[in-house]
């Protein structure tokens, strides 16, 4: 096995997928460095980061940051740019192997795209991008040559399956959830639950927004708009399963019936390695699995009547167009207003609904249109929420 040592560049260090990057980066030094770190607000732990990982540059993307983040690190060597032009801009140095991209909600999108333009290899967490523009995204990613590797848990598990299958047709996309923490409350009981019990999830250790979007079931819709565009799979050849031990992380059949799954620890320091040395392995941070302690593996179909928004999913993506950017935008702003105690847990996907429904459709929104499609349904779902 050999293995070069990488430059990298990781887009939302801050954050959770950010973090276990870079943990992985400490435990080897001498097959990574860090040459970019992108963070947006918490700059007391970008700037911590940028001591320990000495970078060669640091992007803020909110620019109100920008002293405070120039004057905090004088002493170091590092160039310090700022704001949304800059975190694209970045991607134009060719100093880097690799793009981890772990800016969280759509305002990954313009990064994503300014990193296909610039041939960049991605390790792609963000699914939110994918979800609104898959189409654009992996047309340009085949045109200009760029290879997007996946980081979710389960795209990097039937992107594991699908090695050495080159050629051989997908009959089917399984991909697991592990129904969160309310799969077996009743709806009564649903409407009760508080953001911070949604916050705690029974498995992963995920940020605030992807945590809400496992207990909603939205995690799993959004998911499988990525597999869809990650591995060219239509809506019907995409199957959920509820399996509760998150042990097995997606499974492929193929046409002669055989089903290949990926199984590990559910951590996702895994997946984030196995995208940052492909197509090598390493030893890993994550113990091994012990399947004789884990004893039993269970699978059921979700139940789509109490998880409204894995219904609204799947129809976003079998009508595609603009819909799917009406969904995202309405669930992030429904997630944030649930956050905030503004709404119940159960409101949450009425509100993706309404939008939804009151959204004329785009059939083919080019790139420009979403940021408008985006801006529009945030300020709909926004009137919305003023009304609970
Ligand atoms: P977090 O909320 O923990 O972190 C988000 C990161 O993005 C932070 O570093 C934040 O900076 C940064 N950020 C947000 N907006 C901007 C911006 N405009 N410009 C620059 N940086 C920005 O999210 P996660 O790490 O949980 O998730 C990241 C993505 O990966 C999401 O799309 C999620 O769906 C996906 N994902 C996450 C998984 C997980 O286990 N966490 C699993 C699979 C996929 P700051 O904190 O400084 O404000």
């Amino acid at each position: 096995m050999q293995n070069q040592k990488k430059n990298l560049a990781i887009f939302g260090s801050t954050g959770s997928i950010g973090t276990q990057a870079l943990e992985i980066v400490a435990a080897y030094p001498d097959l990574f460095s860090v040459e970019v770190l992108v963070a947006n607000n918490n700059i007391d732990l970008l700037v911590k980061q940028a001591r320990i990982f000495k970078p060669n540059v640091v992007v803020v993307g909110n620019d109100q940051h920008y002293k405070s983040v120039k004057d905090q690190l004088q002493d170091e060597y590092i160039q310090i740019y700022a704001g949304e032009k800059a975190v694209c801009q970045v991607m134009e140095m060719d100093s880097f192997q690799l793009v981890i991209m772990a800016i969280v909600g759509f305002a990954a999108l313009n990064p994503t795209l300014a990193a296909i333009r610039n041939k960049k290899t991605i390790a792609l967490a963000n699914k939110e991008c994918l979800v609104v523009a898959g189409e654009h995204l992996s047309k340009m990613a085949v045109e200009y040559k760029s290879n997007i590797l996946p980081v979710d848990s389960e795209h990097s598990a039937i992107f594991q399956c699908l090695m050495g299958e080159a050629g051989n047709d997908i009959e089917k996309i399984i991909l697991t959830a592990s129904g969160g923490p309310f799969y077996n409350l009743t709806l009564e009981e649903m409407a009760r639950v508080t953001p911070q019990m949604a916050l705690h999830h029974p498995n992963w250790n995920m940020g605030n927004k992807v945590t809400i979007d496992s207990a909603t079931l939205m995690n799993k819709g959004l998911e499988a708009m990525e597999a869809s565009w990650l591995f060219g799979v239509k809506a019907e050849n995409i199957e959920i399963l509820i399996h509760p031990q998150s042990i097995v992380h997606s499974m492929v059949t193929f046409s002669d019936g055989s089903t290949k799954a990926q199984l590990s620890q559910p951590d996702m320091r895994l997946p984030i390695q196995y995208a940052m040395t492909f197509p090598n392995r390493i030893p890993s941070l994550v113990e091994p699995l012990n399947l004789a302690t884990v004893r039993s593996l269970t699978f059921e179909t979700p139940d789509v009547k109490k998880f409204r928004n894995l219904a609204l999913a799947f129809e976003a993506l079998q009508t595609g167009g603009s819909l799917p950017c009406v969904l995202n935008a309405s669930n992030e702003m429904a997630v944030q207003a649930f956050l905030e105690q503004k709404i119940g847990f159960l409101n949450i996907p009425e509100i993706v609904e309404e939008s939804m429904l009151s959204h004329e459709l785009i059939a083919h929104p080019s790139i420009g249109d979403y940021v408008e499609i985006d801006r529009k349904a945030r300020l709909r779902a926004q009137e919305i929420v003023k009304r609970y």
